[in-house]
């Protein structure tokens, strides 16, 4: 089982690279945004709560997260081929949470990817994308404030998974497939 963090900036590929992970190793994929994103469009309770907090460019509270998080993974089974955790965890207490989670399981993150872009291109890419993806948040304030979060929230991540000795850096420019082989070269060696 190879259960995987795909890490980085919002704008920096994951969904994109999470997709071509999927179809080439048969992973599952959890990604808490399309989570949320599902939960708004159905007008939940957690939809009402995480609008707010999504379209001002902030985190949802950790501990909302990790409520759904368990449950999300356990729709996989016990013996899933391993599942991408896209968009989580974003903070410490959620790295942990997902750690004693797993671990409960028996289980455990293989690889945390860390996909690596420049800041000028994150915010192209962003302001691309909102043409095309309706996302409330992909307008230039608000991915100021999600790119703001990033620095101080979520990239502290990256030294907590180096401690855990699992942390694998990717360029992320260059052609989707070019990074895409980068990917494979970190999954093919676990
Ligand atoms: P994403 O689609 O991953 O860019 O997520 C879009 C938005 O959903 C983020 O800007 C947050 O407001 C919220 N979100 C998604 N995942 C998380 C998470 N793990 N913790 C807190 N908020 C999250």
């Amino acid at each position: 089982m190879k259960n995987i963090v795909i890490f980085g900036a919002p704008g920096a590929g994951k969904g994109t690279q999470s997709d071509k992970m999927i179809e080439k190793y048969g992973l599952g994929h959890i990604s808490t945004g399309d989570v949320l994103r599902s939960e708004i469009k159905n007008g939940t309770e957690l939809g009402k709560t995480a609008k707010g907090y999504i379209d001002n460019g902030q985190l949802i509270p950790d501990d909302l997260m990790v409520s759904i998080l368990a449950n999300v993974y356990d729709g996989f089974g016990a013996d899933h081929k391993g599942v991408i955790f896209d968009g989580f965890p974003r903070t410490t207490p959620q790295a942990e949470a997902l750690k004693e989670m797993l671990a409960g399981r028996g289980h455990k993150i293989a690889a945390m990817i860390e996909l690596s872009v420049p800041e000028a291109e994150l915010m192209a890419r962003l302001i691309n994308r909102g043409k095309e993806s309706g996302r409330s948040d992909d307008n230039e304030a608000t991915i100021k404030k999600r790119l703001n979060v990033y620095h101080t929230q979520t990239a502290p991540l990256i030294d907590w998974y180096e401690n855990e000795g699992v942390h694998h850096h990717v360029e992320g420019l260059g052609t989707v497939d070019e990074i895409f082989a980068r990917i494979c070269n970190v999954i093919d060696s676990l």
